[in-house]
């Protein structure tokens, strides 16, 4: 018989159980993981709120982890038993239309794999083959956790392209992308990122990750605050991450003329937004949109936690075992913690 593993099954929008499940056996060109340590994101808050339209229930939740390679499938050569591995969620097929554009993270056949609050996870082949990354001795298991959000990050960040002295503001400031993304601008150069967010405690980290300015959205209007300090002009960047309508169309009102946006927070299908036409017309405004990483992305994003260059431990608030997946999902909800982590062996 098969051996047993604890695993958190998402069941459907609050509902999550600990089951009792087979240890996967991994076919060619897969590894079978034991995971040290995963770590909650937005994905699975959003997911455990209201479902999420690419994936149905029943599957094993979390995707971002650290763990050690158990076993080998046939034909896997980089990778041996015992080393220390993460990967991404996804990895792009290389061959299709998007990719031969070098557009990976749009592939037409993206493999995504879920699994991390588990004791064991399967890594499937194209993700063995393409974004999966051996953690050097040196980095703890939940730092390489976060490769996952900052491969969108780096996506990102490439596309604003931010020049030294920009100013940057940063709409959902607190959550894990944005302190990432706060980051990045930093080492960019931006000379002043303007953070604004809901949490007191999350614009704390802000801050201590080197925020310049804090807007308390539920004390000061967002638009008045940052055209007060830009001298009436604006952002010239802004990046959205809290994924709300309302939070698409300010991004648009704080924004210089000649400046540009990045809509990062994905909003449900068929929502519409209403911006000014004219102001983003004759004001020459960028609206730049994205969606998860390309397989080169991952790669830079890995080197940046593994230099030390993005700091992540300030993301990572606190360690609840696999039985408190939903607890820990609630502390990120009530705006109490930036992330979690989830240790299987508690
Ligand atoms: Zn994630
Ligand atoms: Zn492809």
């Amino acid at each position: 018989m098969a051996k047993k593993m604890l695993a958190a099954v998402y069941l459907g929008p609050e509902k999550i159980e600990l089951n009792t499940v087979p240890i996967p056996e991994p076919a060619a060109g897969e590894l079978l993981v034991k995971v040290r340590a995963a770590t909650t994101c937005g994905t699975d808050v959003k997911t455990y709120r209201r479902g999420h339209p690419k994936f149905p229930p029943p599957f094993i939740f979390g995707h971002e982890f650290g763990g050690d390679i158990v076993k080998v499938g046939k034909g896997v050569e980089r990778f041996r038993e015992g080393m220390r591995v993460t990967a991404n969620v996804f990895a792009e097929c290389g061959e299709c239309f998007y990719c031969k554009k070098g557009q990976g993270n749009i592939c037409a056949n993206l493999v995504y794999n879920f699994g991390a609050f588990a004791e064991y996870m399967i890594l499937p082949a194209s993700i063995v083959r393409r974004t999966t990354f051996e953690i050097p001795a040196h980095i703890p298991y939940a730092h390489a956790a976060l490769l996952e959000p900052l491969v969108t990050v780096v996506h990102g960040w490439h596309k604003v392209a931010i020049q030294p002295g920009e100013i940057v503001a940063i709409i959902g400031a607190g959550g894990p992308i944005s302190l990432l993304f706060l980051q990045l601008a930093l080492r960019a150069g931006a000379n002043q990122v303007i953070a604004i967010g809901h949490s007191p405690a999350r614009l704390n980290v802000a801050k201590k990750l080197g925020a310049t300015h804090l807007v308390n959205a539920k004390e000061a209007d967002t638009i008045t605050t940052v055209r007060e300090l830009t001298h009436g002009y604006g952002a010239d960047v802004v990046f959205e991450c809290a994924g709300t309508k309302q939070t698409w169309e300010t991004s648009v009102d704080v924004v210089r003329r000649g400046g540009r946006v990045l809509w990062f927070g994905g909003l449900p299908g068929g929502t519409k937004v209403e911006i000014d036409a004219a102001r983003v017309h004759y004001g020459e405004i960028a609206l730049l949109n994205m969606h998860g990483g390309t397989a080169e992305d991952a790669r830079e994003a890995f080197d940046l936690i593994v230099s030390g260059a993005i700091n992540v431990a300030p993301l990572l608030n606190g360690v609840l075992p696999l039985e408190q997946v939903e607890q820990a999902l609630k502390k990120m909800i009530a705006g109490d913690v930036v992330k979690m982590v989830i240790t299987p062996e508690s």
